[in-house]
């Protein structure tokens, strides 16, 4: 139930948070299309009123002209409303469809502008200092013996100026040098961008999740596995885009079913079109899933790989091709399937804003108590995406990456989801109102997510940081318990 007269009542408002939140939604051609819907529906109403009136005036007594032309005029009447019911649906659904793209009003506190003008609201500790050449998690995984990337067979490269070919996405590219002497590799099990965790890192991804979720079932949160495969008109009411060219969402084909990207999407499904209690609120949950995305679009090089290769010209090749290593060596940092334990909290309205310094609490908890360097951000206006009201990030410090790098995310969402989703919470009614206890005007609820723990990007921190000069990693502390004791992976 998105508020379209709301909409067009502050359209200034909504126009100029379009603007600051740099979003190609089309406020006139919604407003447009909520006008035309209106006129249909009332003339819908109109109609359906003349064909009861007809009918009723057919219940009486009638000369035999006088019903058939009561007859004539009810089918005709008929007919006239089955065309306008049509087009009333049609209506609807591009209206919504449009509706989609408009999003979520702006916390006055969020900066506004791109990413460069997010503002830091905390900085914790200080880049670990690493006395020795340090290794990147891709380096530090093969060493291990922890880290494989999908079907990894190596391509020699035999000389610097050396042509090779490699085989992308299952097109044949020849790349041309500046070639390093070393290996290319190439991707045939599931393509690029999947990867294996193996030997000691299975049992730290095991860790990370066990552990993250009983630090957040300690918080009151109720634990939840989710379905991986819901309908994409539930990813789109919780505000992201299933279809489309540059969608993040994989779509099963011959079904109307989508790959989630994010618990959220399951867990905000769980209290569709329902009425919950005040006294139930706030919902807390914890949730582990895998998450899928196509990552189109995604800024950088290993978009570059994306492209339709084979429509490249040939002299671009060589500029793939230092994409390409690179690419490689980032590893786990942007990856098509990934696990995730995910936080979703829904609360009556009043109370959203500190349930989200709530959240962005237990995330700094967890990674403070990873002994991590990190910075937690106000995402300015272009960063929130369209369902997030306002949403803090948190930046890890990754030494062999050699930067920061977004390891969770935190969002108040508003009623921008709930609205979609239909869920709504029955407020208690104050004692003094004549209204019968229980049955006051219903409201939306509002909806949280926010990150506990994203596996990949964690495991990049937690091999990069806790490096050793012999070339193995300390897992910290907290882990420990949740890998059998141990407190090291040794290099084979
Ligand atoms: P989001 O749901 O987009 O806010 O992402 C939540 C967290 O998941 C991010 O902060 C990252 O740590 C992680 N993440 C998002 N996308 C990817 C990806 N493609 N590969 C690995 N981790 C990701």
């Amino acid at each position: 139930a998105i508020d379209f007269k709301w909409i067009r009542d502050n359209k200034e408002a909504v126009s100029a948070n379009i603007i600051n939140r740099n979003s190609n939604a089309n406020l006139e051609l919604v407003l447009q299309l909520y006008e035309k819907m209106l006129n249909v529906q009332k003339e819908v109403e109109r109609l359906r009123e003349e064909r009861n009136a007809v009918a009723n005036k057919m219940k009486g007594k009638l000369e035999p002209s006088e019903r058939q032309k009561l007859i004539e005029e009810g089918k005709n009447l008929k007919e006239g409303l089955m065309t306008l019911e049509e087009d009333l649906v049609k209506l609807t659904d591009e209206l919504q469809q449009e509706a989609q793209c408009i999003p979520n009003m702006t916390h006055p506190d969020v900066p506004i502008g791109g990413e460069d003008c997010s503002t830091i609201r905390k900085m914790v500790g200080s880049p670990c200092e690493l006395n020795f050449p340090v290794k990147d998690h891709l380096q530090l995984g093969k060493e291990l013996d922890i880290l494989e990337f999908d079907a990894a067979a190596e391509v020699p490269i035999l000389s610097n100026t050396c042509h090779c070919s490699a085989v992308l996405m299952h097109v044949h590219v020849t790349i041309t040098g500046p070639a390093e002497i070393g290996k290319v590799y190439y991707f045939i099990v599931s393509g690029s961008k999947f990867y294996y965790l193996k030997n000691e890192a299975v049992m730290l991804e095991m860790a990370l999740v066990n552990w993250t979720l009983s630090e957040v079932m300690n918080r009151g949160f109720t634990p939840l596995t989710t379905p991986e495969l819901v309908r994409s008109s539930v990813v789109e009411k919780c505000g992201f885009q299933p279809r489309g060219t540059n969608t993040q969402v994989y779509s099963i084909d011959g079904s109307d079913q989508c790959l989630i990207g994010t618990a959220e999407i399951p867990v905000g499904g769980i209290h569709m079109d329902s009425i919950l209690a005040e006294s139930s609120l706030p919902l807390k949950y914890v949730a582990f899933s895998h998450c899928f995305r196509t990552e189109a679009g995604a800024a950088g090089t290993a978009t570059r790989l994306y492209l339709p290769l084979h429509e490249l010209l040939y002299k671009e090749v060589s500029v793939l091709y230092g994409n390409l290593m690179e690419f490689l060596s980032r590893g786990l940092y942007r990856v098509h399937q990934f696990s995730k334990v995910e936080m979703f909290i829904l609360s009556r309205p009043e109370d959203s804003n500190s349930y989200h310094e709530e959240l962005i609490g237990i995330e700094e908890d967890i990674f403070s108590s990873l002994g991590l360097h990190y910075k937690t951000l106000d995402m300015a206006t272009e960063d929130l995406g369209a369902p997030a009201y306002r949403k803090f990030d948190v930046e890890a410090w990754m030494p062999g990456l050699g930067r920061y790098g977004e390891i969770s995310s935190a969002s108040n969402c508003t009623d921008y989801q709930s609205r979609r989703l239909g869920i709504r919470y029955r407020p208690a009614q104050p004692s003094s109102t004549n209204s019968k206890k229980g049955k006051g005007p219903t409201q939306f609820v509002h909806t949280l997510n926010a990150t506990a723990c994203a596996v990949p990007r964690m495991i990049i921190c937690l091999l990069e940081n806790y490096q050793q000069e012999d070339g193995s990693v300390i897992i910290p502390q907290p882990l420990r318990p949740f890998m059998g004791g141990l407190e090291r992976i040794f290099p084979r």
